[in-house]
């Protein structure tokens, strides 16, 4: 953990509990996002792509093996959503078609859900949390019928440590032959996500957040099986090949999914970002980042005015809570006035979940291995301070 503080150049600087948001970079990853750019300007940009051919094909590599999967299954895409995004407009719903979701699901994927609802008379139904808050199972299972063409499920929310039961989700759709697509955008890079324990199909994540790439980065696993019978919305040159005056031959391998032009330095960064979590191990980071989100809960927990809003029976780097003097956003400014990072989740980012419990706003701690215990109690005497309006 030393050693993760002296390659992570922002710790000097900032308290950086907003890794949800986006992490702070390992000197590595910057360096080689840097270098990039650099060579580009030396030697010009498409010399450059060729000069570092083995770099870019081993990000490919780096997210089969931390996924556990095949390189053919991955897509390197500018962010999460987009990759999400790429995943289920592919996906041909139709009039009395059901998708399941849950009560965690993120804003962009639940605009998505209403679109494609509206433009095709496809059903969009969220099924129940259990007594811990996370996606009751059995009532998933209970809702499954010949009808259900999609069940996606948001692995940890935006807005809260909440960890979704993503394998039990897993073996009830593999169990009925439905789709599986996992928003894996917060738990990527801060837990163990192996897509053949979960039993998902098509997973998506992003690039700055726990894994600690660069902005602009994100990734879409579509499983092997599926890859052929999905057809992107969107197609260009480097998706499919031009093959007759009128026809078109779509790429074999989950790159359909993919477009041209992309952030080359930005993608070769990700690929370090992807080693670098595989070195420390993610089973060693998962249990670093429990410990130290667990020992922040109860601290915060602890003091007057402040209510901690996370749910779940399994926890993870993510702490939300509430103060009862001030906004979550007034929170947010007043600790970046101490630069100490953190966000403020507002009710849209998570509709169904924040209405249901009446909260407008949250504030999100996330801390990340880098972080210590020492940071930890300097955050909640700030927070002390906030709340009791001194
Ligand atoms: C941040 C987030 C996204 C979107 O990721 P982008 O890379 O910004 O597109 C998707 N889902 C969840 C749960 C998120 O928290």
């Amino acid at each position: 953990m030393a050693r993760a503080r002296r390659e992570t150049p922002g710790c000097d600087r900032v308290l950086h509990f907003n890794n949800a948001g986006a992490a702070l970079m390992p000197r590595r990853v910057v360096d080689a996002v840097v270098a990039h750019l650099h060579l580009e300007a030396d030697i010009g940009g498409y010399e450059a792509a060729a000069q570092r051919d083995a770099a870019i094909e081993g990000v490919y590599d780096a997210a089969a093996r931390l996924l556990n999967c095949e390189r053919d299954e991955i897509a390197i895409i500018e962010n999460a959503t987009r990759a999400w995004d790429m995943a289920f407009y592919s996906l041909k719903l139709g009039t009395g078609d059901r998708i399941l979701t849950s009560m965690a699901e993120y804003a962009s994927n639940y605009i998505a859900f209403l679109q494609v609802a509206r433009n095709t008379g496809a059903a969009v139904e969220v099924i129940a949390n259990d007594e811990y808050g996370q996606i009751d199972v059995s009532a998933l299972e209970s809702a499954i019928d010949s009808h259900v063409k999609l069940i996606a499920l948001t692995h940890v929310p935006t807005n809260g440590g909440l960890v979704n039961p993503a394998a039990a989700v897993g073996r009830v759709a593999r169990a009925a032959g439905i789709p599986y697509l996992l928003d894996a955008c917060q738990s990527l890079g801060q837990m163990p996500v192996d897509v053949q324990a979960i039993g998902c199909d098509m997973l998506s994540a992003t690039g700055r957040k726990y894994l600690r790439g660069p902005r602009g980065t994100g990734l879409l696993f579509v499983r092997r099986a599926l890859v052929e019978r999905l057809e992107p919305p969107m197609l260009d040159l480097h998706a499919a090949e031009w093959s007759a005056r009128d026809g078109y031959t779509v790429r074999p391998d989950a790159r359909r999914f993919e477009n041209w032009e992309c952030h080359i330095g930005g993608k070769i960064g990700l690929g370090v970002a992807i080693d670098y979590a595989c070195e420390l191990g993610l089973e060693a980071i998962g249990g670093r980042v429990q410990a130290l989100a667990e020992r922040l809960r109860q601290a915060l927990g602890a003091l007057s005015g402040v209510t901690v809003q996370d749910l779940g029976r399994e926890r993870c780097g993510i702490v939300s809570f509430s103060t009862d003097r001030k906004k979550a956003h007034a929170v947010r400014e007043a600790l970046a006035a101490q630069q100490i990072n953190v966000s403020a989740s507002p009710a849209a980012w998570t509709r169904l979940d924040m209405t249901a419990r009446g909260l407008q706003a949250v504030v999100r701690a996330s801390v990340h291995y880098y972080n210590t215990e020492e940071e930890v109690t300097r955050f909640c005497a700030a927070v002390e301070v906030l709340a009791s309006g001194k």
